[in-house]
């Protein structure tokens, strides 16, 4: 049994006073169904961490650097986000992937050290719009699959987000049978990579414009898991109804 995971992506937004989120957050999900993730930007993990301590509400990264530490000025490395207090972070988000360039290669040297470090990779694969118009949809997954994954992953360190890039932030959402067919494509690819044990246990969220009112359908998906949340989940009273929808699914 996978158990469900809210997953909620802050991207470069909040200051102090959107700590109040997570606050909501806590008091209205005290024991809840599903995990529920919380990302936020860099500077806020720490306090995060310490006020969703003893909570159900788990801390996250968006991005971590390769190496352990060293000369790389801006970047942090998965070991400082365990130490600032998260469980988890984003890797290969396709904003990363664009602004910064970054490969499935770097993703997987990312990932590694990530789970090295003791924290749960959330991986994020997805195609462009022309590359779902030129059917390519399920090789491009494929290779983002074989080429950001490590080899050490496990039911316990990973968990991939399906986002396909043309969904995030514009309100456009793919079909249910689209959201299914890739799914299932995920599923498979990861059962013959490492076997039915590890590939059942990964669980698999998709992500792009989840909002309350179409976030029942969506989980009613076979092999979703839960949803990758951006803009939704920046007020409590808007990731909250889609917790809700995923605890019922
Ligand atoms: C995201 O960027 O991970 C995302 C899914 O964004 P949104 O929900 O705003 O489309």
């Amino acid at each position: 049994m996978r158990r469900k995971l809210a997953a909620g992506n802050w991207k470069m937004n909040g200051t102090a006073a959107a700590l109040a989120e997570i606050e909501a957050l806590i008091a209205a999900h005290p024991a809840p169904a599903a995990d529920i993730l919380v990302c936020p930007p860099a500077t806020l993990i720490h306090r995060a961490a310490k006020l969703a301590g003893g909570s159900a509400v788990a801390i996250g990264g968006q991005d971590c650097h390769a190496e352990a530490s060293g000369a790389h000025t801006g970047d942090i490395s998965a070991e400082m986000l365990r130490d600032a207090g998260a469980s988890h972070v984003i890797l290969g988000h396709s904003e990363r992937r664009a602004d910064h360039g970054e490969r499935d290669e770097d993703v997987r040297a990312k990932a590694r050290r990530a789970m090295e470090s003791g924290l749960i990779a959330v991986i994020c694969v997805g195609e462009s719009l022309a590359e779902r118009e030129a059917a390519n949809t399920l090789d491009i997954i494929g290779g983002q699959l074989s080429g950001s994954v490590p080899d050490m992953a496990t039911g316990e360190n990973l968990v991939i987000a399906y986002e396909p890039i043309w969904a995030i932030g514009t309100g456009r959402v793919p079909t249910t049978d689209q959201i299914g067919e890739v799914h299932g494509f995920i599923r498979a690819r990861l059962e013959r990579r490492f076997g039915a044990g590890v590939g059942r246990s990964v669980r698999l969220l998709y992500g792009g414009s989840v909002k309350p009112g179409n976030a029942a359908g969506i989980f009613a998906v076979p092999d979703v898991d839960g949803a990758l949340v951006g803009g939704a989940s920046l007020k409590a009273e808007d990731f909250s109804p889609i917790i809700a929808a995923l605890e019922a699914a």
